[in-house]
């Protein structure tokens, strides 16, 4: 049985005191350890404080990006390990939206990857297709080529590393996949891992599906055989509608 994930990815939203007052409203309305796993993503610079807010609570807290060096002449980036300095645990790598806009590849997206391991963060690597791609019947094609070169030469177990299908057309737009769009591809996904990484990684690892997940659709994509949680941009945002999402699942 695979545990059900709730992740918040904040993207470039709220400032330190923002932070802490999420946390705030938030702890008090968990359920304890039972229940799915909590992941917030902040922005880098609120990692220490959310950390520090988390404490003693069952929330882990992610970074929304890492660089694939430890330390060097690298103006403006950070590292798997200052992340774990900061407290965070996991590290979402390869979102869609540092593809386009940070043009990102599945080159950077495996060495990002392998150094995340490395440094015993776990990884949530993102893949999914732009509307084009779904269009032109690429769906399989894109995702097969994001999964084999972005995990190429990966050691790692499955309960070190997550990945979320995020297809691109539903993030931030109100449109999201109707569950068995989900189901379909998250199924593609899991038989893709596996042939690469084997029947026990396969089983286990846990994909989560992203785009305009709110909390009134959660429910029915978390029924889904294969939906093993969420990645949640705008409507974790706000800590009443991210705990209905974490109960709703
Ligand atoms: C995301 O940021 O990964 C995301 C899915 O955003 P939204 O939920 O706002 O579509």
């Amino acid at each position: 049985m695979r545990r059900k994930v709730a992740a918040g990815n904040w993207k470039l939203h709220k400032t330190i005191a923002e932070t802490k007052d999420f946390f705030d409203i938030l702890k008090p309305l968990l359920r304890g350890e039972s229940g799915p796993e909590i992941i917030v993503a902040p922005v880098s610079l609120a990692l220490w404080t959310a950390s520090q807010c988390a404490a003693g609570s069952s929330i882990r807290i992610a970074a929304q990006n890492c660089f694939y060096e430890n330390r060097g002449a690298f103006t403006g980036e950070i590292s798997p390990g200052q992340i774990r300095d900061a407290g965070a645990t996991h590290v979402i790598i390869g979102h869609s939206e540092r593809r386009a806009i940070f043009l990102e590849t599945d080159d950077t997206i495996r060495k990002k990857t392998k150094l995340a391991l490395a440094e015993k963060l776990v990884p949530i690597v993102c893949i999914g297709e732009t509307l084009q791609e779904r269009e032109a019947g690429l769906l399989r094609k894109i995702l097969e080529r994001q999964l084999t070169y972005g995990l190429e030469g990966i050691n790692a177990g499955a309960a070190d590393m997550m990945l979320a299908y995020e297809p691109v057309w539903a993030i931030g737009t109100g449109k999201t996949a109707t569950p068995q769009d989900a189901q379909e591809a998250h199924d593609f996904i899991r038989g893709t891992i596996r042939r690469m990484l084997g029947n026990e990684f396969a089983d286990s690892v846990r994909i989560l599906y992203g785009g305009s997940v709110k909390p009134d659709n959660t429910a029915s994509l978390s029924a889904m055989q294969d939906v093993d949680g969420v990645l949640v941009g705008g409507a974790s945002l706000d800590a009443n509608s991210f705990i209905e999402i974490i109960n709703n699942l």
